[in-house]
């Protein structure tokens, strides 16, 4: 019977990549709906500064509820927007509502700045640079009040059309930020050549961070030439104040993660602040 075994385990194993398949074809489907019909909403993560503690700016972070299949987490549904072609009304969509929002906590007296992400495909879109001026010129925000962040990969995909709109906004005074730095194949030669400010450490190397370890070496040493090269440093992914303790002796500039906060939703971002600003550092050495 072990080959009826074997039958039945891969007819559940045909049926399950159906599954998976079918889920794909809906989330592309709805997609467009995502936008139009209100399934869309942004939540802030703060980045604090790794000396002072000082809340330096917020990242914006995509989230979607799908009215049938629940909250679809950003991984699965921006990458199948990528892929199926379908990312700038998203991002188009994501600019005005981040716009808005920094515009919303400046009637209510904070000048926040955010971050926000970038796909490979904004960086192609000949209207970015435009759009994203238009957008902050609209709401009454200051270039200083909009970073952005690209993934090596996207960076790395088509290189000189991405300087050109990258060198274009650097030049409007938006800082540019290279996210998960370490996973992809760049070196930072490469990146020396494209208006960078910022290398934002991947969390895969940040998480089980050990003063020990593999990872150790590679964070310090990223800090170590991204500094030589003018850079300032971020680690994301900080979990926990013994993380945070190794990155702060390592002079990295900002943290990061879920030990300082999980993503707000954007109405519980002052109320925060007026909790966090300046976050309490002196934790990590009680936790030491
Ligand atoms: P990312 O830009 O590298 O964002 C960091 C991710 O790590 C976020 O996941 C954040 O919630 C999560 N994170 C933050 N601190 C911690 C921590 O201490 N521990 C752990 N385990 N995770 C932490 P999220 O929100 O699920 O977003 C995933 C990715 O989706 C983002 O990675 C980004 O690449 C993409 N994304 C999200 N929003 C947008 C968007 O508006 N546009 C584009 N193009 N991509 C987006
Ligand atoms: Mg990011
Ligand atoms: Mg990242
Ligand atoms: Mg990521």
């Amino acid at each position: 019977h072990a080959a009826s075994a074997r039958h039945q385990s891969h007819q559940r194993y045909l049926e399950g990549q159906d599954e998976e398949h079918l889920r794909q074809l809906t989330l592309i489907r709805d997609l467009q709906s995502a936008v139009t019909c209100d399934q869309l909403h942004m939540v802030y993560q703060p980045k604090i500064d790794a000396r002072s503690g000082e809340v330096v700016e917020f990242e914006a972070l995509m989230r979607w509820q799908h009215p049938s299949l629940g909250f679809i987490p950003p991984d699965e549904f921006i990458t199948l927007a990528e892929r199926s072609g379908n990312i700038r009304p998203l991002s188009r969509w994501m600019f005005n509502a981040v716009c808005s929002q920094l515009a919303a906590w400046q009637r209510q007296g904070q000048r926040l700045s955010v971050a926000i992400n970038l796909s490979a495909a904004d960086l192609g879109d000949a209207d970015l640079v435009a759009l994203l001026l238009n957008h902050l010129r609209h709401h009454g925000l200051q270039a200083d009040q909009l970073a952005l962040e690209i993934t090596e990969s996207a960076v790395m995909e088509d290189a000189t059309l991405a300087s050109h709109s990258l060198n274009r906004l650097r030049q409007a005074g938006l800082t540019i930020s290279v996210d998960d730095f370490g996973t992809g194949y760049s070196s930072l030669a490469q990146l020396k050549r494209l208006p960078v400010g910022e290398l934002k450490i991947d969390k895969s190397f940040i998480l089980q961070l050990d003063s020990e370890d593999d990872d150790a070496t590679i964070v310090r040493s990223t800090i170590e030439m991204g500094h030589s090269l003018g850079l300032r440093i971020v680690a994301e992914g900080v979990e926990n104040a013994a993380s945070a303790g190794l990155l702060k002796e390592y002079g990295c500039d900002f943290l990061q993660g879920y030990w300082i906060a999980r993503p707000l939703p954007a109405d519980s971002v002052i109320e925060w602040l007026g909790g966090n600003n300046p976050f309490p550092l002196s934790a990590i050495r009680h936790a030491k």
